[in-house]
């Protein structure tokens, strides 16, 4: 039977984070957004409310919840700011669940637990300057050498790149491989800041994500102990791509939060402005913004909670969360050009939010795999040009 019913502990999860986002995102995002800040509070609120390792198991420093909760985090978190959602879904998403998929004990026991614990703070460093949604143009090596691999590269692009403390690094261990552009020669590392010959910086000038920190991982001989190998030799892109596969239902998630928040900040706005001897809300065109944005949010929430439903139950979600990926960042784009359309001028200014949302909406079709990447995966699998083999490691289900 299908349950669409969210639990008590759901409704608390989400409160709680809706309350966090409100009490100490929403009174600074917009000044941080404008000076293009990142605030390294924000972490420090999300470690205090116990969410940065929500659904990864106590055992491992977690709050142990479903990934239903973990979908709800961001949407809550989105609804008030997208930067905010980002750093969450990278720390979590793209490293923390990984490694607890992963991940031996060791590694579980020297970084899983940290992170979920809010001590230290994670990511993932797999795009370069030449190669994004070609994961295996990437150009970063790891050369064996005895009990360490010697990494040489850089990463581009890479969420919290000058603030984390752990990076999943995706390097070449097998440079005949890459030669023949053989995924199975790629391999993936945790590495530690303070490795000598790690440096990082951060970007500037970005069109949305501001209050976020974006940059880039600079590698040169980078001495990695081969204990932080992750997985196999060879095993890096399968977890690059499951890696992907937490990532993108986060972003999925947090993007119904930013298409509510478009919602909620029309509505308002429509109620106070007048044109034609009535409010706005009275026009038919501007209700049918409002339609488009419903239709957005309901059918997103749908297809992110079906995707959270097959990774609780522990089955493959590959497909159903790129397609909620898609589905979602594409709605939440609509609905944040539709917002600013609804307060006209107003709309275009930064005195209204709607002008962030519009910015920051423009990041998730391109952020963990672009739209056009997810579009592929769908017919690819559609055509049968793209099958599921069953995987060495799946992301556990959750046993709560
Ligand atoms: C705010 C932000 C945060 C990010 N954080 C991280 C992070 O933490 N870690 C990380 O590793 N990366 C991160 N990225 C990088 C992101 O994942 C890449 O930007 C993304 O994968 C796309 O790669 P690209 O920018 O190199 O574009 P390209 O791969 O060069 O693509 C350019 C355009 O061509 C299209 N395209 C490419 N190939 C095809 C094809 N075969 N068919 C049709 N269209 C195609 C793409 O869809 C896109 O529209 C971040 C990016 C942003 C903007």
């Amino acid at each position: 039977m299908i349950d669409f019913a969210l639990t008590d502990d759901h409704k608390t999860v989400a409160k709680l984070t809706a309350d966090v986002a409100a009490r100490h995102i929403k009174p600074k995002i917009a000044d941080l957004d404008r000076a293009q800040k990142y605030d390294p509070a924000l972490l420090d609120h999300l470690k205090e409310a116990d969410l940065l390792g929500i659904c990864i198991p106590e055992k491992y420093g977690g709050a142990g919840m479903d990934y239903i909760s973990l979908g709800l985090v961001c949407e809550e978190m989105e609804y008030i700011d997208t930067s905010a959602r980002v750093i969450f879904s990278v720390h979590i998403g793209l490293n923390s669940m990984c490694i607890y998929t992963w991940g031996n004990e060791d590694q579980k026991e020297r970084y899983l637990i940290p992170q979920s614990r809010g001590e230290k703070i994670a990511t993932f460093g797999l795009t370069e300057p030449a190669a994004g949604s070609d994961a295996v143009g990437i150009l970063t090596t790891a050369r064996k050498d005895g009990d360490l691999y010697i990494l040489n590269g850089e990463k581009m692009w890479i969420s919290l790149a000058d603030v984390a403390d752990n990076f999943l690094i995706f390097a070449w261990t097998d440079t005949d491989k890459q030669k023949k552009r053989d995924h199975s020669g790629l391999s993936a590392f945790i590495v530690e800041r303070g490795y000598a010959g790690l440096s990082t910086g951060s970007l500037h000038g970005k069109l949305g994500v501001r209050a976020g920190n974006t940059g880039y991982i600079a590698m040169q001989d980078v001495e990695v102990p081969a204990a932080n190998l992750l997985g196999k030799e060879g095993e890096g892109f399968k977890i690059a791509m499951s890696c992907l596969d937490n990532g993108r239902y986060t972003v999925a998630a947090g993007s119904t939060g930013l298409i509510r928040a478009c919602m909620d900040a029309g509505r308002e706005y429509c109620s106070t402005r007048k044109t034609f001897g009535e409010t706005l809300d009275r026009h038919q065109l501007i209700k049918e913004m409002f339609a488009e944005m419903i239709y957005g949010y309901d059918a997103g929430r749908l297809l992110w909670q079906k995707a959270g439903w097959e990774k609780n139950r522990g089955v493959r979600s590959t497909r159903s969360t790129s397609l909620a990926k898609w589905f979602c960042t594409d709605q939440a784009e609509k609905a944040a050009y539709n917002a600013v359309q609804i307060h006209g001028a107003y709309g275009f200014s930064d005195e209204y939010p709607v002008e962030r949302f519009f910015r920051n909406s423009k990041g998730a079709s391109i952020y963990e795999g672009t739209r056009e990447m997810q579009k592929l995966m769908q017919a690819d699998y559609f055509l049968g040009i793209r099958t599921d083999r069953p995987p060495r490691c799946l992301l556990p289900a959750w046993n709560g």
